[in-house]
């Protein structure tokens, strides 16, 4: 079975929220002209990287533009024609597109589906169509609902990275290298770490835990440290860095601090962690 990294479009791969705003009843944020797709910085080569390692690429795109009537499929194509077109030949396998919305204006697409994140639909269907192997797989978006998404399909919650956020990685390219670190059996080295919850298992709840580990990509971009890999089940997070241990150490306590003043600020003062930290694996 093949495995895949499942890719958000706009705002992932493509500008969209610094388009100029398209005519009604297109919103802004609506990616409605093929002429001014842009990609981001970096993601061509975080394309061909991930590619050239062996992983299939796969754009799964809610575009409810379609249900208020902005834009027809066919202009939808239009604009991943111009995508394909702009990365190297060949590096995008497959692009699958939710056009309906519950909140449209054309009857045909104005509905709840399966397709449409939060839900998972999209990322089930191209497992089944391409045999991806989803536990081998990865999903990477600027919002959460793409992490959701991709969590609800069956893809491990470690392996779904957030980009471009307060807390998440900070673009395309990181989450390559996150990606790619992973990817290479035999890279794991350096020193393994866990944080352990205080109370109960905070990080059975999917955003807690897609906080957390967005926080250690995240801590990881601004301190140069390289992040081998992070997991995490519902009541602790390991990291692996590629330092030494007291690097390690350092990297949790910057970890346990940012992360603690995140859920204090959500359950009225509770810290999410204690001050043990344990050596892995
Ligand atoms: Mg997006």
């Amino acid at each position: 079975m093949s495995r895949a990294v499942f890719l958000d479009r706009d705002e992932t791969l493509n500008r969209a929220d610094s388009l100029p705003a398209p005519a009604p009843p297109a919103r802004p944020g609506d990616v409605t002209d093929p002429d001014l797709i842009e990609l981001l910085p970096g993601v061509s080569r975080a394309c061909s990287r991930l590619r050239a390692a062996g992983l299939r690429l796969i754009v799964y795109s809610n575009q409810g533009v379609v249900a208020r009537g902005g834009l027809d499929l066919r202009g939808v194509e239009r604009i991943n024609d111009r995508i394909r077109e702009l990365l190297p030949a060949g590096t995008i396998d497959a692009f699958y597109v939710c056009p309906y919305h519950p909140a449209g204006h054309l009857p045909r697409w104005t509905r709840e589906h399966p397709w449409r994140k939060p839900g998972s639909g999209m990322i089930t269907a191209a497992a089944a169509e391409m045999g991806l192997d989803l536990r081998e797989s990865w999903a990477v978006g600027d919002k959460p609902r793409d992490i959701e998404s991709a969590i609800a399909a069956g893809i491990p919650p470690d392996r779904c990275l957030g980009i471009g956020g307060d807390a998440g990685l900070a673009d395309l390219a990181s989450a390559a290298d996150a990606i790619l670190a992973r990817n290479s059996p035999g890279t794991a080295r350096g020193a393994t770490v866990r944080l352990r919850a205080l109370h109960g298992s905070p990080l059975a709840d999917v955003r807690t835990r897609a906080t957390v580990i967005a926080a250690a990509g995240s801590i990881a971009e601004r301190t140069g440290v390289r992040l081998v890999a992070v997991s995490a089940d519902d009541r602790s997070i390991t990291v692996t860095i590629d330092a030494d241990r007291l690097a390690g150490l350092g990297f949790l306590a910057e970890l346990r601090r940012n992360t603690n003043a995140w859920f204090a600020s959500r359950h009225t003062g509770l810290s999410l962690w204690g001050e043990a930290v344990e050596d892995g694996p």
